[in-house]
């Protein structure tokens, strides 16, 4: 377990300038395991537990570093820190918008696609995610403009597919045909907008995107669009 400053730990997490924290502290606003803080030079074991023990300013801790968030993308905003626009950033606390290390999206997802996207301020536990060598199953829910024509899931299947531009065809992927003209398709690679390109690739063009699982897991069907929760470390680990 790694040891910090409480200044410095809390000044990372976005709670104020070290003046301010160690003020804090000062006047008994810190307290961990029922006890005050007074001093912010103190160097504290950062447990991922620190949230249950340690409050400040009367209110439950912050979930300390290391964290992972499983949020219910809504459509219409974008998953970057750059671009204008409603940002899934902005669906966040302002505090964790402060925090350092930043909190970013583990891949993408089109502003014009919903469901299911972690976020992370954990380096190591984003690009295990991400990284092509590990074939995480990205599951998603299209609503086709067109039937099926009835060969799509051989296509998909073959491991040989095109993209338009690209000249390393696409991993096999999994293709379910669901009621009311809609699809599930389950990838392992992210290029971009790739299931979009996939259907049109097959004639078809896709009218709504959603994406329920990833890995082994599932948006959670009590997680309304724009909401969000913290994972604990178990939970996070069932994405591979
Ligand atoms: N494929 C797409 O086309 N868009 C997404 O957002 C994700 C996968």
């Amino acid at each position: 377990v790694p040891t910090l400053r409480l200044d410095r730990l809390l000044g990372n997490m976005g709670y104020g300038s070290r003046k301010e924290i160690a003020l804090l502290a000062r006047r008994g606003g810190i307290v961990l395991d029922g006890a005050p803080l007074p001093d912010a030079d103190r160097r504290i074991a950062v447990s991922a537990d620190l949230a249950t023990r340690m409050t400040v300013a009367g209110e439950p801790l912050d979930p300390p570093p290391g964290l992972v968030i499983l949020m219910h993308k809504p459509l219409g905003v974008t998953c970057s820190h750059k671009e204008a626009g409603p940002l899934v950033y902005g669906l966040l606390p302002a505090r964790w918008r402060r925090r350092e290390p930043a909190i970013s999206t583990v891949g993408r997802l089109d502003k014009e696609t919903s469901g299911l996207l972690l976020l992370t301020d954990d380096g190591g536990y984003l690009h295990r995610v991400i990284s092509p060598k590990r074939h995480v199953p990205k599951r998603y829910v299209a609503r086709l403009a067109r039937p099926l024509r009835g060969d799509e899931g051989a296509v998909f299947a073959a491991g040989t597919l095109l993209l338009e531009g690209e000249e390393k065809p696409l991993m096999p992927a999994v293709l379910e045909p669901l009621a009311d003209g809609q699809a599930a398709l389950t990838v392992t690679e992210g290029r971009y907008h790739q299931v979009r390109r996939m259907f049109a690739a097959v004639g078809n063009h896709v009218e709504a995107l959603h994406r329920d699982r990833l890995g082994g897991l599932a948006l959670p069907a009590d997680l309304a669009p724009g909401e969000f929760r913290v994972l604990g470390e178990g939970e996070a680990a069932q994405v591979f």
